[in-house]
């Protein structure tokens, strides 16, 4: 992408309305706009980010053999009259009524609706287990819509629901995303800690939140700090090894880690002082084993291996591609901006032709930019003629992990020079080594 061509709406001044740091630079960096309360557009450069984080979730869903569908956003409230929720959701459903005065409301979440796919087609136990997700945007008219899109009214949910004969099979449907989403939360570049969540009138103990330490989450979370050096799953992690599974989560849910509602004292108390870390946190994603709450009653059944028929075990799972984007602002920036890990970075490098109508430096960037574009990366190419202060100040507000910085004494001597967004470190090779090193 050429800068001369792209849209990209750097702010100069720090929007007063931003408490928090993500908030000010995701608009800053001219990644968002806010449209109305809580609600947002995302422009060029946050829709980067946003599809590579879904790429990478979507990536980790399918590894874990889930299944992508998309369901619509707007939702028949008779639907939610099946299961109950419909009076309970209470003021954060927001209730929408067409011309033929249907009621009709905007998703905050997908239970029954899936929950009506699978009851029209699956009838036996033998199509089980079954998980399918999708990645859509949902509304929540919360209360108090703050920080961007780290709490915002319409934001984006991967949300998944695995369907199970039995009790043990839906654990083992739990197991399969919690592995799943170590992963994930790992290729996002974050350390997020599994912890004991409330299950509410379900009860049982199957629930979690992910967290991520941060000093501006808005709730206040313990863990022990084995934690912050357990190994995340590799890529081998066999999905369809119960035993396997199971014993990745017995370690990952064995040390203490609790949220604010679900601390217990006691036994924080019987840790060592210094094997203790109370934080703040975020949560990111959340999952959720409710067995037939929402079978029962909308006639959820498949025929078991006797013949019978059984309502079926269900489990749900969220994740939040876009307060994530903001959880990992605040997890990983510097006074000059945002520090992108890569795997999620709008564009890998950020190549700098700083004297731009000078030939020899037009000829090496134009080449660089081909071959590193060549070679699979994402390339911002600042072509324009500004100040090379404005142009460094950019590369670092947005964030890009690597800068070729190209001028005219480095170009005559067929040299560039590599910036490391990360620890500002910056080193000078010769043009010809650029794609290797960067590769
Ligand atoms: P919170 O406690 O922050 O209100 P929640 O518990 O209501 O979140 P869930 O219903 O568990 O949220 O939804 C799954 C995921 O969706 C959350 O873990 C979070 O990543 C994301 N999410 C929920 N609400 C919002 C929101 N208002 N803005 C952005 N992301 C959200
Ligand atoms: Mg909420
Ligand atoms: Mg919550
Ligand atoms: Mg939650």
């Amino acid at each position: 992408m050429r800068l001369s061509r792209y849209f990209l709406p750097i702010l100069k001044e720090t929007p007063k309305e931003a408490e928090i740091v993500s908030h000010r630079l995701m608009l800053r960096a001219g990644m968002i706009r806010q449209q109305a309360a809580g609600i947002y557009s995302w422009l060029p450069l946050g829709k980067r980010v946003l599809d590579k984080v879904c790429r990478i979730i979507r990536e980790e869903q399918d590894r874990s053999g889930a299944l992508e569908i998309m369901m619509p956003t707007i939702q028949s409230a008779d639907l939610w009259r099946e299961s109950g929720r419909y009076d309970d959701y209470g003021k954060e459903m927001l209730r929408i009524e067409d011309r033929h005065e249907r009621e009709l409301l905007f998703g905050p979440t997908n239970e029954e609706m899936v929950t009506d796919i699978f009851r029209s087609y699956v009838r036996s136990y033998k199509d089980l287990p079954l998980n399918l997700y999708h990645i859509q945007w949902k509304f929540r008219d919360e209360v108090r819509p703050r920080f961007g899109v780290m709490r915002s009214r319409e934001f984006l949910m991967k949300d998944a629901y695995s369907f199970d004969i039995d009790y043990e099979a839906s654990k083992t449907a739990y197991d399969r995303m919690f592995v799943a989403y170590l992963r994930t939360f790992e290729r996002l570049g974050l350390q997020a800690i599994p912890m004991r969540a409330d299950t509410g009138p379900i009860g049982g103990e199957l629930s979690h939140e992910f967290i991520i330490l941060a000093s501006t989450g808005e709730s206040a979370v313990f863990c022990h700090k084995d934690y912050l050096s357990l190994t995340t799953p590799g890529s081998e992690v066999d999905f369809s090894d119960a035993g396997q599974l199971a014993s990745i989560v017995k370690t990952w849910t064995t040390p203490y880690a609790a949220t604010e509602e679900m601390h217990d004292e006691a036994a924080w108390n019987a840790l060592p002082e210094n094997e203790r870390v109370a934080a703040r946190g975020i949560e990111v994603g959340h999952i959720f084993h409710f067995g037939t709450k929402y079978s029962e009653p909308m006639g959820a059944v498949v025929t078991g291996p006797y013949g019978k028929d059984v309502p079926v075990q269900m489990g749900s799972y969220g994740i939040g591609p876009s307060r994530l984007i903001a959880a990992i602002i605040e997890a990983s920036h510097d006074e000059n901006g945002i520090v992108w890990p890569r795997s999620v970075a709008p564009f890998e490098v950020g190549l700098v032709n700083m004297k731009p109508g000078d030939a020899q430096c037009d000829a090496i960037c134009e080449r660089l930019y081909a071959e590193l574009e060549a070679a699979g990366m994402d390339v911002l190419y600042d072509d324009e003629d500004t100040r090379a202060g404005a142009k460094f100040a950019t590369m670092d507000l947005i964030g890009v992990p690597f800068q070729v910085i190209v001028g005219p004494r480095g170009a005559a001597a067929g040299e560039a020079e590599i910036k490391v967004r990360a620890d500002g470190s910056r080193f000078t090779l010769p043009v010809d080594g650029v794609v290797a090193r960067l590769s």
